[in-house]
């Protein structure tokens, strides 16, 4: 046991706290060195809430080590704090890693460790990978403290072996004494395999049946029926994929058809940067994305010529439709790196599941379930305890924006401005993710799903169990959407584990929306309101109406709708979501009345005459068409109107082939009105949307939202289609117009308001030209402008912004 010592004027002994994501990455053993070079002595363990360090020495070497922490600290880990303070000097010899002290039960502490996620296979690794005479070549499994998977094989914490899906497997010697050994780069890899003793993986027909089990010819068959045009289940890291040759046209169709996703774009992943240099262009910041250790799926534009390429090396068109962009991403995992070496260049890796469920995790469970699209799985028998889907992430304005955040993140923490009560928040519908707050850190799950599937629905529940656990919260408040209709909504106010009773907090959508970018760029510190622009595609008003093309004045505890778009009924309700000609019907309905039906556009020739005036009555009548100020469903009209897309076979599907037909190309503003209050009052659906039941305090009732009519705009475009203005060009201009039309509300509204800030959130902003468009457009008229960098500016992160309210409304 170590004495302390009487007091040496020359020893100065510190106590060192680190906390932020400082295990599982190497932290103790860079110390360790640290130390050495410093010529100091102490000791450091793991503790609840990061390391702790006793270290002594000469004063100035105390002072050089402590500076060289933050510039040299380990690749994954990240430094949230460090505190230090003085200690009296005791008698070390040496600088040693001691055991982690375990929190003692009743402490009543809680364990505040931050979980790494799963990180792409590190460069020492891959050299090892690719060296013959390392006894890990090809190993399909290799790993170090700097690389190799995390999130998805944790059961529960602390981060050892025991405790993750590489319990089954115990280290040879030769394993054990790198993990042992504080100066290799193995010491404590939870992860840790050789050939010798760890998972290995199989090749199985369609049905099951083993074809191939030596290493070897396992990889280098699966990569030579990839050349050959088939179809392989992989099974990765957060879960399968179904993989083909992107260069196949025949493959890439039938794997198409065989999954029933006609249209959705497929991901790529190629063996390097460079394979990708003939197919997209590549920016330097878009670059480092993709090579970086969380590598997601970046979205890069296609390029315009390629027919240069010889035949059989051009991606199949088939990869992305009516897309200008290709979703592409390196290989992740050894087993990535082995399969693209070998076989094809680039690959389509589309995920694995049944449509609209998760993602398949267990081998019996996606032989089951595509066998009847894949020719042969490649399988392993390293089990994953919790999938994760690819992130998917667009560089838009020199910044990183979440379409989907998910693998190679989650469970990082957004860092939140304050501390907060430890709140569950419990997301929206569609594109769910979770969120759990603790002290001054908000965890967001990786991608759920769509949660009225039931599988998804069981999938979150198990999300939520298995985040309280391995974070350790339990949330005191519950927040979810307002939408009474939500799963998400239902399972909060269901939600009662040991009889407790929690507070629930029910959240409008889009000031959620806005709340999540003002907490991730810390605007909710004070309580002044922000402007926030919210434009999506559904969300619960309210006035139970249909909410997505909103101007609000916001702070974390209340809002007031200062503006939204004009109301149109939604012939159908969700079937006109579904089928985005209902869209265009209502907008020509509004604009032209019966008269609609003589209108010459191709889009109507495909409808009979009955039931366009059918959904007309229906919505004279206000027969199931509830109203909506969204704006995915004008993009819906937009696209029927031009014949682009009548009918949706995934998500924001009519948006998306919208933005690619505008392209860059020059638009020009269209005619729209900003009706104010007063004008209002002679509108036809008066009363509908100015007389919000406003839940939240600080609203003036007396004071009306404005209203922002594109109706004119409908109308020119029909003129225009009528002169044979391109396609492109009317996209262009309409995506110009949407937001000349909201900068100027904004601006009006920032001069009543004397509000200068402003947010933009909402799935909407995931195209670049409106995103681009208007956050220019309003700096150029002196708003400070914020946007999404941590979290989806979609429904992927609502679930923060639910989380943050709820906690201010708590203090308050
Ligand atoms: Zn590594
Ligand atoms: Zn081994
Ligand atoms: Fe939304």
């Amino acid at each position: 046991m170590d004495r302390s010592i009487p007091a040496d004027l020359n020893v100065s002994a510190k106590q060192i706290h680190i906390n932020g994501v400082v295990q599982g990455v190497g932290f103790r053993p860079f110390l360790f060195v640290l130390a050495k070079k410093h010529h100091l002595t102490g000791e450091v363990s793991n503790t609840e809430d990061g390391v702790c360090l006793c270290i002594q020495g000469q004063a100035d070497h105390l002072n050089h080590f402590i500076e060289d922490i933050i510039p040299h600290k380990p690749l994954l880990s990240q430094i949230v704090e460090i505190k230090t303070k003085n200690i009296p000097a005791r008698d070390f010899n040496s600088f040693k890693i001691i055991k982690s002290r375990p929190l003692e039960n009743g402490s009543g502490k809680k364990r505040a460790t931050l979980i790494s996620p799963d990180v792409a296979v590190c460069t020492d690794c891959r050299s090892e990978l690719a060296n013959p005479l390392d006894r890990r070549f090809e190993y399909p499994f290799i790993n170090c403290t700097n690389c190799g998977p995390r999130y998805t094989i944790i059961k529960d914490i602390p981060y050892d072996r025991p405790k993750t899906s590489m319990k089954t497997f115990k280290m040879c010697t030769a394993c054990q004494k790198e993990y042992d050994d504080p100066l290799d780069r193995r010491f404590h890899a939870q992860p840790n395999a050789c050939p010798e003793c760890g998972p290995h993986i199989w090749l199985t027909d369609h049905t099951g049946l083993t074809v191939e089990e030596e290493p070897k010819s396992v990889l280098e068959s699966a990569a030579h029926y990839l050349g050959q045009g088939k179809i392989i289940g992989i099974k990765g890291l957060g879960g399968f994929h179904l993989a083909c040759d992107a260069a196949d046209p025949d493959a890439v169709k039938r794997l198409r058809r065989q999954k029933n996703r006609p249209h959705k774009p497929f991901a790529l992943m190629a063996v390097n940067t460079k394979a990708l240099l003939n197919h997209v262009n590549i920016k330097e910041d878009e670059k480092e994305v993709l090579e970086s250790y969380h590598s997601p799926i970046v979205l890069l534009e296609k390029k315009q010529k390629t027919d240069h390429l010889p035949p059989g090396q051009t991606i199949a068109p088939q990869v992305a439709p009516l897309n200008n962009y290709l979703g592409c991403m390196l290989p992740s995992t050894p087993l990535h790196h082995l399969i693209l070496e070998k076989g094809p260049d680039i690959l389509v890796m589309t995920s694995g599941n049944r449509s609209g469920e998760p993602l398949s995790i267990e081998n019996e469970d996606a032989l089951d379930a595509f066998s009847h699209i894949a020719d042969f799985f490649l399988l392993h028998n390293r089990d994953i305890f919790f999938g994760a889907d690819d992130s998917v992430v667009r560089i838009m304005d020199q910044k990183t924006s979440f379409i989907r955040r998910s693998r190679g993140y989650a469970p990082l923490p957004v860092y939140l401005s304050k501390k907060t009560a430890p709140v569950l928040a419990c997301g929206g519908g569609l594109k769910s993710t979770i969120c759990l707050t603790r002290g001054k850190h908000a965890f967001l799950s990786p991608h759920i799903g769509d949660l009225d599937n039931a599988k998804v629905f069981e999938y979150y529940k198990k999300n939520i169990d298995h985040l309280k656990r391995i974070l350790d919260i339990d949330p005191q408040i519950i927040a979810h959407d307002m939408h009474p209709g939500y799963m998400s909504s239902q399972y909060a106010k269901a939600y009662h584990p040991d009889q407790k009773k929690y507070k629930t907090v029910a959240v409008q959508h889009h000031h959620a929306h806005a709340v999540s970018c003002m907490a991730e760029n810390h605007l909710d510190k004070t309580d002044e309101p922000v402007l926030a622009i919210t434009l999506d595609g559904t969300g619960y008003g309210t006035d139970g109406h249909i909410w997505g093309g909103e101007i609000l004045a916001a702070s974390s505890r209340s809002f007031t709708r200062k503006a939204h778009l004009s109301y149109l009924p939604m012939p159908g309700g969700d079937a006109a979501v579904l089928q985005p000609w209902r869209m265009a019907v209502s907008v020509l309905f509004q604009a032209f009345g019966e008269d609609l039906i003589d209108l010459d556009l191709p889009f109507l020739e495909q409808l009979e005459k009955e039931k366009i005036s059918f959904i007309c009555q229906m919505m004279e009548k206000g027969l199931n068409s509830p109203l909506t100020s969204s704006t995915g469903r004008l993009f819906d009209a937009l696209a029927a109107l031009l014949d682009i897309c009548t009918i949706i076979s995934y998500e924001s599907q009519a948006a998306m082939e919208l933005e690619a037909v505008a392209g860059d190309m020059q638009g020009q503003v269209y005619d729209y009105h900003i009706l104010n209050p007063e004008q209002i009052q002679d509108n036809p659906y008066e009363g509908l949307g100015t007389t919000a039941v406003r839940e939240t305090k600080n609203s003036n009732d007396k004071e009306l939202p404005y209203e922002i009519d594109l109706l004119p705009a409908f109308g020119q475009i029909v003129q225009d289609m009528g002169m044979g203005v391109s396609k492109g060009r009317i996209s262009a201009s309409f995506h110009d117009t949407l937001v000349h039309a909201f900068c100027a509300a904004a601006l009006q509204i920032s001069r009543d308001t004397r509000i200068t800030t402003i947010v933009l959130s909402g799935g909407v902003f995931h195209n670049k030209r409106i995103l681009t468009h208007m956050t220019h457009s309003l700096e150029s008229k002196g708003l400070k402008v914020y946007t999404h960098s941590s979290v989806p500016a979609g429904d992927g992160g609502i679930s923060l912004g639910q989380a943050v309210i709820a906690a201010a409304l708590e203090e308050s």
